[in-house]
């Protein structure tokens, strides 16, 4: 689509409408079938040969790519930009993706953020670590910090999210995008958080942008996916491996994916300003010790995020403390909810909560996670497009239980 449409328009169109081939009278579906064929073939072996051998564009086998997740990936590389996009089985798959991707010719080095999604921070310490891969962790909005890091270790990749999970700080990307190309390490972003409405990583200087297509993107909770969107340099490579380990999505999954997407900025702008209302509110709540969010003029990267997020959203996530809470408190306010869904995920139609040190972040040491400011009485909400007072009546109740 032209550079000039914009993301609400680009949402409802980009990828679909493929005109059949052939000399049949070109009916054109409005929406992407789901093509469930394993395989593919053409009435010259010629083609077929030339498709294997990439000199023609087309289909063969379902691992290599298919039509339905073939219209996902022009969808989602229309929205955030690069040159092309691989849909994986689950975000996790598309982290591990990006990672191997990006480490398959350079040194076996990565720096990363210490705060990281926890699954990431799981990856990098169980399977990349014991495969030899040196992880070295910093703090990225400690600006000294990550410069010294990326100088000192040359990394062969370095690995942030945009905001991140669950305190929502906003390192510098833009910074951290200009070290990397200093240092010639392909950065990779986890813009699962922010989404392509509130910052396109590959604008500050990302090779790899990764998501997690069961949140925000696809929006309703009833899908599994992920997806590696990269540069010019990097596309051939990131198929081939992709061909080799299979981690592809399935055609229903895209279909539902790519259905989902069509609303996605109208869902985000609700979502962001439902989140701002509720993020507001709760700093005034008797039961709140304290309240994390983007848009707080006193929050610790103001100066990042107003450069780098977009006029007016600060995302849908607001984390909270209880004042005088532990986990008991915690579990009794998450109880007594009724309708905020406390259950594991993000970015669904519906307002979801999740307590960090029983879900994401379980798998640190309590002595870790306090280190981290990830302590027993904090809370992860993730706003959704209900009507916002009906949010802040539910949460008011359970605060109150
Ligand atoms: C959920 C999530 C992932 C992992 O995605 P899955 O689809 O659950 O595998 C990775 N990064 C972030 C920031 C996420 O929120």
């Amino acid at each position: 689509m032209e550079k000039k449409v914009s993301p609400y328009s680009r949402a409802v169109h980009a990828g679909d409408r493929k005109r059949p081939d052939g000399d049949a009278p070109a009916w054109i579906p409005v929406t992407t079938p789901i093509h469930t064929a394993a395989s593919f073939f053409y009435s010259d072996m010629n083609d077929l040969e030339r498709v294997f051998g990439n000199e023609m564009p087309g289909q063969s086998y379902g691992r290599y790519g298919n039509p339905t997740s073939d219209a996902l990936e022009e969808l989602v590389t229309s929205l955030e930009g690069g040159a092309g996009s691989l849909a994986c089985a689950t975000g996790m798959a598309a982290v591990h993706m990006a990672i191997s991707t990006a480490l398959m010719d350079r040194r076996k080095t990565i720096v990363a953020q210490s705060l990281l999604y926890g699954a990431t921070l799981g990856m990098l310490a169980k399977v990349f670590e014991p495969a030899g891969v040196e992880v070295v962790y910093v703090d990225f909005c400690d600006e000294t910090a990550a410069e010294a890091a990326i100088s000192k270790h040359r990394p062969g990749a370095i690995v942030m999210e945009t905001i991140c999970n669950p305190l929502l700080r906003v390192p510098a990307l833009d910074r951290v995008g200009a070290m990397a190309r200093a240092a010639d390490a392909p950065l990779i972003v986890d813009n699962t958080f922010a989404t392509p409405l509130i910052i396109r990583p590959f604008e500050h200087g990302a090779s790899f942008v990764v998501h997690s297509l069961t949140k925000y993107l696809s929006g309703h909770g009833d899908i599994m996916g992920g997806i590696v969107l990269t540069d010019e340099a990097s596309l051939g490579p990131l198929r081939a491996l992709s061909r080799t380990v299979g981690f592809t999505l399935g055609p229903f999954e895209c279909y539902l994916a790519m259905r989902g997407i069509k609303t996605f900025p109208l869902r985000m702008e609700r979502q962001c300003a439902n989140a701002k209302t509720v993020a507001e509110w709760l700093a005034t709540h008797s039961a709140v010790a304290r309240v994390y969010f983007p848009a707080d003029p006193a929050h610790p990267d103001a100066g990042n995020i107003r450069r780098l997020f977009a006029d007016g959203l600060f995302g849908g996530m607001v984390s909270f403390e209880l004042k005088d809470a532990g986990r008991e408190q915690v579990f009794r306010m998450m109880n007594a909810l009724r309708m905020v869904v406390p259950a594991t995920s993000l970015g669904d139609v519906h307002s979801m909560m999740l307590y960090p040190a029983m879900a994401s972040h379980r798998d640190i040491a309590p002595k870790h996670r306090a280190r981290l400011g990830i302590h027993d009485n904090l809370v992860r909400l993730s706003v959704g497009i209900e009507a916002v007072e009906d949010i802040i009546a539910d949460l008011d109740q359970a605060l109150r239980a």
